[in-house]
């Protein structure tokens, strides 16, 4: 039988592993064994899984080829040295993920959808529509991909972020099951503080999530301080208004103990002047939150502010007790922006 598709090994924990080995004749020990290969070990390859026996490794070569359901279609290697893999999946398929080396961070950014429905004006991936949901083995793949890259060099990552193609949150059930595939102690014992989800902002899942009992960080795309602004650019907001999706994110904070990060896109000329710089100070007065203000990656015709009037925007924040970052500049040389490079290479 060819599983290649539609069963992703990474994707199953250490019982459900026993359980469909199991089903083939073979003894259920061998499922902690295969979880602790993938995403312990980060192998590649079942050959390299040596205390399976040889018949084993046989029959999961020809069921499933590789441990990781995706190859690697390109990478580009930013100045900087942020990198960008686009990933071919089984079905044909691609997803683009990104590494981005600071310091001692590394981070990864992870796709968690194929397209996106949500329509966010200013997003390349939106203007591309939606094809499917990944599943928690193909998101988690990503990681493991891309750590076992990382340790030939000695390296490993430190953080993984959901903001790459898709709106994580519109996938939950199996972007819930990747994150608990990362904490997994046998696994890549990532910790849940080290991993944010990043919304547009589907208010019933943040609440959800907010009861789910995990630390991870929590980015809401905001963007705009009034609702009329905010529908302009994302659709999403006529569903979930400002006021809704602030009460949401309190709602997290509440329960997680986690300050919430609202991200915001200057467009030029859109919603970059004082007075949006002011009433975004009011809307978020008294909140357990950050500011990170993201210069906007041009996909159509928006613009970025001046360096001037992004520090200024900034500095009226800062005035107003909201603690605020800057997101800096990665990887523009290689078609930065979310949905970029799929959309290049596929001439979307
Ligand atoms: S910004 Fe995020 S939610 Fe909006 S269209 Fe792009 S991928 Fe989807």
């Amino acid at each position: 039988m060819d599983n290649r598709g539609t069963l992703h090994l990474s994707g199953l924990f250490p019982e459900e592993l026993a359980n469909w080995l199991e089903q083939q004749g073979q003894p259920k020990f061998r499922g902690k064994q295969i979880f602790q290969w993938i995403h312990g070990q980060t192998v590649q390859d079942f050959g390299e899984m040596t205390n399976l026996p040889k018949a084993l490794q046989t029959q999961l070569k020809d069921e499933f080829g590789k441990p990781l359901p995706l190859n690697l279609a390109i990478t580009r290697v930013s100045q900087d040295g942020t990198e960008k893999y686009l990933f071919a999946l089984a079905d044909g398929a691609t997803i683009e993920t990104v590494l981005i080396p600071e310091g001692d961070r590394r981070t990864l950014c992870v796709s968690s959808q194929v397209g996106c429905a949500m329509n966010c004006s200013f997003c390349a991936t939106g203007k591309s529509g939606y094809l499917r949901n990944l599943s928690a083995g193909e998101i988690v793949a990503q990681v493991l991909w891309v750590e076992n890259r990382l340790r030939n060099e000695g390296l490993t990552l430190t953080n993984v972020v959901y903001m790459g193609m898709g709106e994580p949150l519109a996938n939950y059930e199996a972007v819930l099951k990747s994150i608990r595939l990362l904490n997994d102690p046998n696994g890549l014992n990532l910790g849940a503080r080290r991993i944010t989800i990043s919304t547009c902002g589907l208010v019933p899942q943040i609440r959800s999530l907010a009861q789910e009992r995990i630390q991870v960080g929590l980015a809401i795309s905001l963007h705009a301080v009034t609702d009329q602004i905010r529908s302009e650019v994302m659709p999403v907001n006529k569903r979930y208004p400002i006021a809704e999706l602030l009460a949401a994110g309190d709602y997290y904070a509440s329960q997680t103990g986690r300050r919430v990060s609202y991200e915001y896109a200057l467009i030029a000329g859109f919603n970059d002047d004082f007075h949006h710089a002011h009433l975004l100070t009011e809307l978020l007065q008294d909140r357990l939150c950050h500011v990170n203000l993201i210069p906007v990656n041009p996909v159509g015709d928006e613009e970025r502010p001046s360096p001037e009037g992004i520090r200024k925007f900034s500095q009226i924040l800062e005035r107003g007790d909201i603690q605020v970052s800057v997101r800096k500049e990665r990887g523009t040389d290689i078609e930065a922006a979310c949905g970029q490079l799929r959309q290049s290479i596929l001439g979307e």
